[in-house]
């Protein structure tokens, strides 16, 4: 679960977060949408402290990762971050690609981190591409290389940026396909993504984010069927 509470962020001058409250429980997907530079990345990398928020506290499963005191990386290890760019190690094979944070980080033998790679190769459906370099596969099965190798590291939940928006458009639908399934397999999830549809049908609540601040959340028949604030209306009119 995470609890976002009073979260702001400034860069220099420019106040990007203007106090965020948002929590997702476990077992939710909470999708965000929202205009460009409305800081639904920055709200995102503040979860794992990619950025260092500049007040207020996020709790991800009970631990505050705001408290100096923290163990950030071990927070980090159980979250799953899947970005716009895949970002997979281009010399590596896919198979290492799985293995080398498993290994490295949670020390894994080699054996138990092929096995677990195997398996997460074939929850994305890409069993056979175990050999191929990043570069022999399209965007679409890079993307879900990425999503197996975070679910390798055993999250208890995922961020995903925009996972879909660097993608042909006939290359989204199997990436949402396995976000999907791992939505319904339970995976607590925070996605912020520009897919209409995916949020109506997939998530558990829908955040609408603009000028960094939440101007509307609830259930996605809500924000999208009779959204309450006319900023979202617009936003929505624009979008769909
Ligand atoms: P998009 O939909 O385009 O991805 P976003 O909602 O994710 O937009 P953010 O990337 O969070 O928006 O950016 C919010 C604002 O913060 C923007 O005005 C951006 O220029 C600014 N910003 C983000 N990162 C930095 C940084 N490292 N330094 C300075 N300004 C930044
Ligand atoms: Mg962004």
């Amino acid at each position: 679960a995470i609890e976002i509470r009073d979260l702001r962020k400034s860069f220099g001058k420019l106040e990007v977060l203007r106090g965020i409250d948002l929590s997702v429980e476990t077992g939710e997907v909470v999708c965000v949408i929202g205009p460009s530079g409305s800081g639904k990345s920055t709200l995102l990398r503040c979860v794992n402290l990619l950025e260092e928020p500049s007040s207020g506290s996020v709790h991800v499963d009970g631990v505050e990762v705001t408290d100096p005191d923290c163990d950030i990386d071990a927070v980090r290890r159980r979250i799953g971050m899947v970005f716009q760019q895949f970002n997979l190690f281009g010399h590596l094979r896919v198979r290492e690609n799985l293995t080398i944070a498993q290994r490295r980080v949670l020390r894994r033998s080699r054996a138990e981190a092929e096995r677990i790679a195997t398996e997460n190769l074939h929850r994305v459906g890409l069993a056979e591409k175990a050999h191929a370099y990043p570069a022999q596969l399209s965007g679409g099965q890079q993307q879900r290389v990425a999503i197996a190798r975070a679910l390798a590291m055993d999250p208890r939940l995922m961020l995903f940026d925009e996972p879909t928006s660097a993608l042909d458009p006939e290359l989204v639908g199997e990436v949402l396909a396995v976000m999907r399934s791992l939505a319904a397999e339970g995976m607590t999830m925070l996605v912020v993504t520009h897919e209409m549809s995916f949020a109506r049908e997939v998530a558990s609540r829908v955040v609408f984010m603009d000028g960094g601040t939440v101007v509307e959340s609830g259930p996605p028949e809500e924000v999208f069927g009779s959204p309450r604030e006319a900023r979202t209306r617009e936003f929505l009119h624009r979008v769909l």
